[in-house]
Parts: C-alpha cells; structure tokens; sequence
C-alpha cells in the first residue's frame, strides 16, 4: 500500500478514537504517525494504543511511527474552595505557595521557580492567555498582581510566562516516568514540551540513550532565540502553535512557523506543523475554508508532516479530519504552483558526500525521468539527506532497520520498506529494482536512482550514486 503524498499526517489518539476499528480506519484514512499524549490519558490507555497500532502495522506490512508526547513542565494553579471564580479587570489578586483552597483574592502556584524567576511588571497568562495578570510585587512565595485582563478562572489552569526563562528541566518527574513507560512500549519518537535551550534536548537524550528519536516542541520565546541550537541537536520539530500564540502574540505565529520551518529544511531536520488546524472538525464534518487554507500553507511551505490534536483525539469526525487532511495535501501537491514554492527554499547543500550524492540523486532522477528516488539506508541518514532535497520523484528509503523505517514515517517524501541485508552493490541494486516494482513505483524498463554507502552496514557513508533500468528488462547499463 502506498499514499500518493509528499507531507504525513500526524494524528493524536484519544477517547474519540482509541477502539482498535477506529486506529484502523484513521489508518486507512492517511495516518503516517500516531501522537500518544501524555498529558492525557492512563499507562493502560497507552499501552492499549500501541497494541492496536502495531496490529495495524501488521496488517498492513507498512511501517508506522509512534510519537509519544511529554507533557513537560506545564504550570498550573491550585483549586478553589467554592467553585471557579471571577476576576474583573484592574482587581487584585494573589499567587501564592500556600496550598490552601483559593478563593477571589488569591489561589495557589506550587512552583516556586516562577517566582524566583519574575520581575516587577512581569505578564502571566493563565487558561492559555485568557487571563492577564500584572505582577505588582513579588517575594519568593508570592505575586501581588493586577489583572489585565479579567474573566472566569477555574482550578488547576495552566499559567504561562512568557517573559522568563526558568530554572527548570523540561522533564519532570512524571514525564520521567513516562518516559520510561514509552520507551518500553517500543516507542520511535519523544516530543519534549516547553524545550527552553537546546541543553534541555542532551538532557533528554542522556535518558532516551538511542532508543527513539527526539522532538523539540517550539512553544516557548526562548526556545526561538536557541532555534538554530536546537536545530543543531533535535532530530526533529514541532511548531506548537497552541503554547506558542500564548507565549507570544498570536500574530506572530505565521511568521514563526516559516522561520521555524526553513530552519528545519535548512538543516534536513523533519517538522511537524501542529494545533488548530481542522480545530472546526472537532464539531463539524467539514473545516472552515479558513483551516484549509491553513493546512494548504504548511505544505507549500514544505512541511513535512501536518498534525491533528483535539480533532482525532475527543472530536466527533476523527477518520473525517485525517481524510480531510489527506485531501487537501493531495489537492496542493498537484497545484503546478507547488514545485516552484518548495523549490524557493532549497538550501545549499553542506560540504559533504551524502550531501553531493543526494543532490546527484536529484538532478539525475529530474534527468532521466525517473519513477523513484531510491535510498538504502541503515541509520535513516541517506534517506533524511535525500528528503533535504526534495526530489520530484517519491523517495523509496530501504533500510534493514524496522527502526529506521518507522522513524521515517514522519518524513516528507519517504515511503520506507524493510529490506534484506546487501553484501554488494550488485544485490542493493537488485533489491532495491525489485522493491521498486514490489511497491508499486516502477515497472520493468522505468528508471530509478538510487543512492547508497558504501562500505554497506556503516552509517553515515552515503557515497554511491547508481542508475539502474528496473529488472527484468536489464539490470547493468
Ligand atoms: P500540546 O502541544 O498540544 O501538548 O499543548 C502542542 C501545542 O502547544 O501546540
Ligand atoms: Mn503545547
């Protein structure tokens, strides 16, 4: 089975869509990656998911990407005695250690490095920026603060801080614990929430030590100040606009989101642009043509994978929005605009083989009509360095590795098969011929190129360009 697209579609499970029918459906539906968010949900839950995935993946014989979501260190405050309260604009009110039930003067805030971080005038956002608050004064176990902006506040809202960079790691001890759980689970991707410097990426991969790959959530401002940093360091991005247009000013998100993904693309790093986009679809089987249009942009952009949160997880149109999702990216992907946008942004390559042989693979494959941009890869590299590109014909990535062709999933492009091990050149290119016409890209007497490393079984070696007419026709030229 093959999806005729470019981008992926990330989706996130659950209490909508957890029954094993309805992860097959989504599946069928167009989803690459499945988000396990762990800011919901039991271990039970989780564990239930991967079961039911991996049976799909079974079924199916096509590998599939599990994301598991951390749920960082989101702040929150203590509850109320007497129900949600409301604050008007220009009260007081106080935030405290004190964990005694809140009422309309003050509520607690168990986190003390918030207030050794504030500075007189500080802004903090409370339930995603609909409360504002000033801080007035301060101590290290209070804020006197105004408020800005007034309403309903009920308990246990997250509360942001836009202005600081805390003193803090980006994973607490439950995500710690979940960490582990998700790794047990055979997790193949960890997404770190509220990554504030990229030293909070090594933190994480002291712990994950190898056995998934790592994305960075951008939703915090000092996270795009260390962009490039984390770039460096992450195997991967998220744009999260849900935190981010709370940190910052939702109209700042548009150009963040093209910043963040060019830097990405710059770097041959996947992004995932995530939160809103068919958030109508949560009540409604079709999306406002506002949030097509929104999806249209990601893909244009060249985004390699777009996500749905609330619209797969608890909305009433689960399989709608995935195939949603797939329509559009189908429906861009054949606008003859698209070509010349992705290729607006193609970045200089780096002085490097793999670099020079994923840009041959391009060229050649534009030259001779080619049906499949082949690459045989081990550590996924050769096929990531390839994607960089973004090649016309679809990027056919075979590696040994379940891992890797998992990992790949989220990839722009990359349709990756598991494959024997090649002793030679002559048998990668016969496998990869064979696979060619085994997955439905090529048929005997079509081109492909395919790229690969030399010697086979070391990574990071891409050093082989070969054009090959697929068997049965000839095999050499
Ligand atoms: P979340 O992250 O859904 O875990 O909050 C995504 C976002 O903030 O956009
Ligand atoms: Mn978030």
């Amino acid at each position: 089975m093959r999806r005729n697209r470019n981008a992926k579609i990330v989706a996130t499970l659950g209490p909508a869509s957890s029954s094993p029918e309805t992860i097959r459906q989504l599946f069928l539906a167009g989803v690459d990656v499945f988000r396990l968010n762990f800011s919901h949900g039991t271990h039970a839950d989780h564990a239930a998911r991967v079961e039911t995935i991996r049976a799909v993946e079974r079924e199916f014989g096509r590998p599939i990407a599990i994301l598991i979501d951390l749920q960082g260190p989101k702040l929150r405050i203590g509850t109320f005695a007497d129900g949600p309260i409301v604050l008007a604009k220009g009260a007081q009110f106080r935030l405290d250690l004190d964990m005694v039930a809140g009422d309309q003067r003050r509520v607690s805030l168990p986190h003390p490095e918030i207030f050794a971080a504030l500075e007189a005038d500080t802004t903090l956002l409370l339930d995603d920026g609909k409360i504002q608050l000033r801080v007035k004064s301060f101590g290290p176990d209070f804020a006197e603060t105004e408020v800005i902006a007034g309403g309903k506040l009920s308990e246990r809202k997250g509360v942001n801080v836009p202005g600081a960079i805390l003193p803090i790691s980006p994973l607490t001890a439950k995500d710690r614990r979940d960490l582990d759980f998700g790794l047990s689970l055979g997790a193949d991707w960890v997404a770190l929430s509220f990554v504030q410097r990229a030293d909070d990426i090594d933190e994480a991969r002291a712990l994950v030590r190898g056995r998934a790959a790592i994305m960075a959530k951008i939703e915090k401002p000092a996270a795009i100040v260390e962009l490039d940093a984390i770039v460096q360091r992450a195997d991967g991005l998220m744009v999260a606009r849900g935190d981010l247009g709370v940190e910052l000013p939702p109209e700042q998100v548009p150009t963040l989101q093209r910043t963040i993904l060019h830097a990405c693309r710059r770097e041959g790093r996947p992004v995932v642009v995530a939160t809103q986009m068919l958030e109508s679809m949560i009540t409604t089987p079709v999306p406002t043509r506002a949030e097509t249009a929104d999806v249209a942009a990601a893909i244009y952009e060249g985004a390699d994978a777009v996500m749905l949160s609330a619209e797969s997880a608890s909305g009433q149109f689960p399989v709608e929005a995935v195939s949603m999702m797939d329509r559009i990216i189908c429906q861009i992907e054949k606008d003859p605009h698209y070509r010349g946008l992705i290729d607006n942004h193609h970045f200089e390559p780096k002085p490097t083989s793999a670099d020079a042989i994923c840009v041959l693979l391009r060229n050649a494959a534009h030259i001779v009509g080619a049906k499949a941009t082949i690459t045989y890869t081990f550590s996924g590299s050769s096929s990531l360095r390839a994607a960089r590109e973004r090649p016309e014909a679809p990027i056919l990535s075979l590696t040994p590795s379940v891992t890797t062709a998992r990992r790949l999933a989220i990839v722009w492009g990359a349709h990756s098969v598991r494959a024997t091990e090649a002793v030679d050149e002559k048998t990668m290119t016969d496998l990869a011929c064979k696979a060619a016409i085994r997955e439905g890209f090529a048929q005997p007497g079509d081109n492909v190129v395919i790229a690969a490393g030399v010697p086979f079984g070391v990574s990071g070696t891409t050093n082989l360009l070969r054009i090959a007419k697929v068997w049965p026709t000839t095999t050499p030229d």
